[in-house]
């Protein structure tokens, strides 16, 4: 109880008991003339209390003199019991409510300057609290990246580092690879190609994200017009409205692209690319993920590269440049079990020089060499270069065509056999013709495992020279 409340206390009990002993009296003018006390009370109470104290001392000052006048007409004990009920009932209405006003004024008086400070602590908990949560998201998207980096640099085969790089780019743009999205958006990886240093593309063979609509290659020297001297990142929201990219729009499908140069140590080694037909349809946020991942592909793929480039120097015929049998062996288990996975097709091709043993015989085993070396650069280029090609033997050749029909296979293999007779080889000078023969087979419609694949393309190579050489013959099952 404070200091004032209780004066006030005093002060209105001290009030009522001379009222009372007034009243027991019975002089109605002591009582009258002690009435007239009521005003100093009431300016004290006013002091002590405020206005409710003022009105307690109004309402028991005034029942003293209604109590003095009463006196004269009735019974004197009724109208004491009365004045003194009445007085206190009067009385007390005002005091309760003060009192409970006070009570709350006081209470508020003890929150305020706590609550402000509550107020303060809880908006510092608040901006941690966003911190901690900034943080957090930063942690997680940190962590993120990390567990993404030490995924793609696990992978050491460029194809399958970048099929799951694709994937990671497909889960961190949900609304874009989504099965239900209703934009169909593509992405292509290229690394450049040793010689011009153009950029070739590296199929995809995961077949929910397409590289379709990308050209084969990109010209270094448009993706410099295109991205600047420096090979900075590029959103195009489209195509159509930018000057710019007149030659892009002719090469894709696409309305809209991102294309991200992968860079290390200043050197660009691929680009990573999303199309869509949509305009407009990568959001600054969808350009900032992206690049912010690139970072990451980029290690994966300069280790990948420097992996085939170790695989390549010890896989490598030296003669042809082509892969060699054990090696080429190794890449068609790999190969089938992909395509296994990813129910895709897997077309094979063995080719076999017609006669040449009479090429030796005749011109020597030197030139022997070169019409092979030859021969092999033929058969690569026919073969386009998602293929892989193998010296598999003296002078006989296999290919293998990821996701590639036998009907489009049976088309490569006649290629190679009209491009090596149609043009004779020139070796110094010197020009010689020849033939080769094919046989063409496919996984898995002709064979379920590397062995049958094999088995099944050399029979029908075998049956191509029995027919006389100089053909393509395509496997069919049961012969
Ligand atoms: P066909 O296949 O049409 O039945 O006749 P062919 O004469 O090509 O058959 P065969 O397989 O009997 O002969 C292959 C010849 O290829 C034998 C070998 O002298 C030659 N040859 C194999 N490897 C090389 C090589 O590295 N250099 C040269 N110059 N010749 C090679
Ligand atoms: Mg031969
Ligand atoms: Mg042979």
């Amino acid at each position: 109880m404070n200091k004032r409340r209780r004066n006030y206390g005093i002060l209105v009990a001290g009030y009522v008991l001379v009222a009372c002993l007034l009243l027991l009296s019975q002089n109605p003018e002591v009582v009258g003339n002690f009435s007239l006390l009521f005003l100093p009370l009431v300016l004290l109470a006013g002091f002590l209390e405020g206005t409710s104290g003022a009105l307690v001392f109004t309402l028991l000052s005034a029942v003293t003199i209604v109590a003095g006048f009463l006196m004269h007409w009735m019974p004197q004990h009724t109208a004491i019991a009365q004045i003194v009920s009445l007085g206190i009932l009067l009385g007390f209405i005002p005091v309760y409510h003060h009192d409970r006003d006070a009570r709350q004024r006081a209470h508020m008086m003890q929150r305020e300057p706590k609550e402000k400070e509550l107020l303060k602590v809880e908006r510092k908990a608040f901006m941690i609290r966003r911190q901690i949560e900034g943080y957090e998201k930063r942690l997680k998207a940190l962590t993120k990246l990390y567990e993404v980096a030490k995924k793609l640099s696990g992978i050491l085969k460029l194809d399958n580092m970048l099929d799951e790089a694709r994937l990671e780019v497909a889960q961190l743009l949900p609304h874009h690879f989504n099965i239900s999205a209703e934009e169909d958006v593509r992405l292509a990886f290229y690394i450049p190609q040793e010689e011009e240093g153009d950029f070739q593309r590296i199929a995809a063979s995961g077949h929910e994200i397409s590289d379709e609509g990308f050209p084969d290659t990109f010209k270094t020297k448009d993706l410099q017009r295109w991205l600047g001297e420096s090979f900075s990142s590029l959103r195009i929201k489209e195509i159509g409205s930018d000057p710019r990219f007149q030659s892009l729009r002719h090469m894709t499908p696409f309305r809209s692209l991102i294309v991200i140069p992968l860079v290390m140590h200043e050197i660009v080694i691929g680009i990573m690319a999303l199309g869509s037909s949509q305009p407009g349809a990568f959001s600054p946020q969808d350009f900032k993920h992206v690049e912010v991942i690139s970072k990451q592909i980029v290690f994966a793929l300069r280790k990948a590269l420097l992996y085939r480039k170790v695989q390549t120097l010890s896989f490598t015929d030296s003669l042809t440049g082509l892969y060699v049998h054990r090696f080429f062996r190794e890449r068609l288990r790999e190969e089938v079990h992909r395509a296994e996975r990813y129910h895709q097709p897997l077309s094979m091709i063995m080719l076999d020089m017609d006669n040449f043993k009479r090429v030796n015989d005749k011109h020597g085993h030197q030139v022997g060499d070169a019409v092979l070396a030859e021969s092999a650069a033929r058969i690569q280029e026919m073969s386009g270069g998602t293929a892989l090609v193998a010296r598999y033997g003296g002078e006989e050749f296999a290919v293998l065509l990821p996701n590639t029909a036998k009907a489009r296979a049976s088309q490569v293999a006649q290629a190679i056999n009209t491009f090596v007779k149609a043009t004779p080889m020139d070796v110094g000078g010197t020009q010689i013709s020849l033939t080769i023969s094919a046989g063409v087979s496919m996984y898995p419609d002709d064979a379920h495992s590397q062995e049958a694949l094999i088995a099944s393309a050399d029979a029908a190579l075998y049956q191509a020279k029995r027919e006389g050489r100089d053909r393509v013959v395509i496997f069919e099952p049961g012969q």
